[in-house]
């Protein structure tokens, strides 16, 4: 036991020595509709992962561009708000959070099956890599939280969670006591009847991207878990119920 209270002892060190300013803290939360909700428990826990994260972390603007400390503040009580009751273990085995003033247009290179090397350049505001970096926009981080439903924060912090078992798939490492039947049922039928409501050109009330694979409609939903999770409730109850069992929140409630 003397390792845990090592462990505890260096938490509460840490926690201290990198104390976030009560104005900085306070700002951010006043900023983020998103936390509006939580209790003043759950909040004090947020600012401490929040404290911890930005610690752990290296979140630095791309080359040239100088984050702002309020951004970066921002952008770490959003990460740390799906892992609020899992821990800072679950974002383990990686660094960097890289950020962008606004949209960016990364190269990636391809080889599709006859050999041949393609280069894509596509505009990303946001984009998670296999024991890699989480890279943002600053300006689409700034709106999110807002409980609009959108939120590229928590989607790319969801992908994250969602590689902690292999490449992302829609498929976190579930708890115990959790079932991977019932995880693949409430998914597959909930992601069936959402690409046909996109292919029927239907006004959803989750963003379509959400039918491009099965990782990006976990993304997607994880957003709307937070930001909207009446929405979800209503939309796909299943998929709500386990995502609260996942992510051992209840925002709905
Ligand atoms: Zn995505």
């Amino acid at each position: 036991m003397i390792w845990q209270r090592l462990k505890l002892w260096r938490r509460r060190r840490l926690l201290q020595r990198h104390a976030l300013p009560d104005a900085e803290w306070s700002a951010a939360v006043a900023a983020l509709p998103l936390l509006w909700r939580l209790s003043a428990d759950e909040l004090q826990r947020l600012r401490e992962l929040a404290t911890l994260f930005l610690h752990e972390k290296d979140v630095t603007g791309a080359v040239g561009y100088r984050l702002r400390q309020d951004v970066r503040l921002k952008i770490a009580a959003q990460a740390c708000l799906p892992i609020l009751n899992l821990g800072l273990e679950y974002y383990a085995g990686w660094v960097s959070v890289i950020v962008y003033p606004d949209e960016f247009v990364p190269e990636h290179e391809y080889m599709d099956e006859s050999g041949v090397v393609h280069v894509t350049r596509d505009v990303m505001i946001g984009e998670s890599w296999e024991r890699g970096p989480v890279i943002l926009s600053a300006a689409d981080a700034e709106r999110s939280g807002n409980v609009d439903g959108v939120n590229v924060v928590i989607h790319e912090f969801a992908h994250k969670l969602d590689m902690l078992n292999g490449r992302a798939d829609g498929f976190p490492p579930l708890h115990a006591g959790m079932s991977s039947a019932a995880w693949s049922h409430a998914f597959s039928t909930a992601y069936e009847d959402f690409c046909a409501r996109v292919d029927a050109a239907e006004d959803t009330a989750i963003d379509p991207y959400a039918a491009e694979n099965p990782a990006e409609f976990f993304a997607v939903l994880s957003e709307v878990f937070f930001e909207l999770p009446q929405v979800l409730q209503q939309v796909y109850p299943a998929v709500y119920r386990q995502l609260s069992d996942f992510y051992r929140q209840d925002p709905a409630a």
